[in-house]
């Protein structure tokens, strides 16, 4: 099924889209440990799953396409496919595209990218931002397409105009709904969801969480990303960090609140960043069950 049909049941059913995100594992022979971790995952039926890609092309060596078609295959579950163009020409691109038609997977997550640390390879000039993809996966074929959102702006360019221009360039090219980065704040998600709605984007706009597992974890988010901190959340960090169960159990209280607050705006969805942890994913989703309550009483 194609997620933009998610979202309207949803809508319609006033009721948030929850979803998760995973990474294909890095090591060999690391796919059984995602099936593991999509076994256990599997009764507690989030809407869709997202896998991500690498930048340079690597979702074809770290099986993103075999565990997005797994998902779907073997949990009857939605997936996205994350496709990055930065370093893909125009010939590798249709390669993928028809590979990904082939395996049944309608829904893929249109990204930009980043060239890789460390890489001496150039980016390449085909897809120099995620719009120019977007048309390039209509044009090719019946897909559901979503793209990325930055609550705090995207690292290169923080403006909030800019950011808006952007963003509405995408929806113009066919993006059929939004997952945003991480955010620590709620409120710089619903400024870009005021900001958005009166540049009259209409696609659906989900909201992406992480939860906190470590401090190491957070540095490399705020480096990458360029998000902001609460005093909350450094206060909990430093309280916590000498105790890595504590933190965590901090961390995902943190991020619980931040989903009861998104639920209770009634926003479109929530995305949570699993990190490939079912335990995460598993408390977040039965967290969301009991949430559920509160958010049947929200006007979407
Ligand atoms: P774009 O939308 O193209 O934006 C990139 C930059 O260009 C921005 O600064 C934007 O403001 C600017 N820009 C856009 N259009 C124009 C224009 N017409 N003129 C001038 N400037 C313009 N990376 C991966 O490698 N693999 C993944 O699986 C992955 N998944 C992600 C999932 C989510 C939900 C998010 C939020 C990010 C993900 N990323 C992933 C990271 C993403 O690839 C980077 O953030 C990348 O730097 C930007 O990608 P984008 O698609 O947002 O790019």
């Amino acid at each position: 099924m194609k997620i933009k049909k998610i979202y309207k049941q949803n809508k319609q059913a006033k009721q948030p889209t929850i979803s998760l995100e995973i990474f294909p594992p890095k090591k060999d022979g690391g796919i059984e440990t995602i099936y593991q971790t999509l076994t256990e995952l599997g009764d507690l039926k989030p809407d869709f799953i997202s896998v991500t890609y690498g930048a340079g092309g690597s979702g074809a060596v770290n099986n993103t396409l075999e565990i997005a078609a797994h998902i779907k295959e073997q949990h009857n579950i939605e997936s996205l496919h994350h496709l990055t163009g930065i370093m893909a020409n125009d010939q590798d691109m249709l390669k993928t595209l028809k590979a990904i038609q082939e395996r049944g997977v309608e829904n893929i997550l249109a990204l930009r990218g980043d060239v890789p640390v460390g890489s001496e390879a150039k980016s390449s000039d085909t897809y120099q931002y995620a719009s120019k993809l977007i048309e390039e996966i209509h044009s090719f074929g019946k897909f559901c397409v979503g793209a990325a959102c930055y609550p705090e702006g995207h690292i290169e360019r923080r403006a909030a105009i800019e950011n808006m221009e952007h963003l509405k360039q995408k929806e113009e090219a066919g993006a059929d709904f939004f997952v945003s980065q991480l955010f620590f704040e709620n409120d710089s998600f619903y400024r870009l969801l005021d900001d958005a709605r009166s540049t009259r984007i209409c696609a659906p706009i989900t909201a992406g969480i992480m939860p906190i597992l470590s401090r190491s974890q957070v540095e490399r988010m705020i480096f990458m990303c360029g998000v902001s901190l609460p005093s909350k959340l450094i206060k909990i960090i430093h309280k916590y960090e000498q105790n890595i169960d504590d933190l965590r159990k901090a961390g995902l209280e943190y991020a619980f609140e931040q989903i009861d607050d998104l639920l209770k705006h009634g926003v479109d969805g929530v995305h949570v960043y699993t990190m490939n942890r079912p335990n995460v994913a598993r408390s977040a989703l039965t967290r969301y069950k009991n949430l559920l309550t509160i958010s049947s009483e929200v006007n979407f």
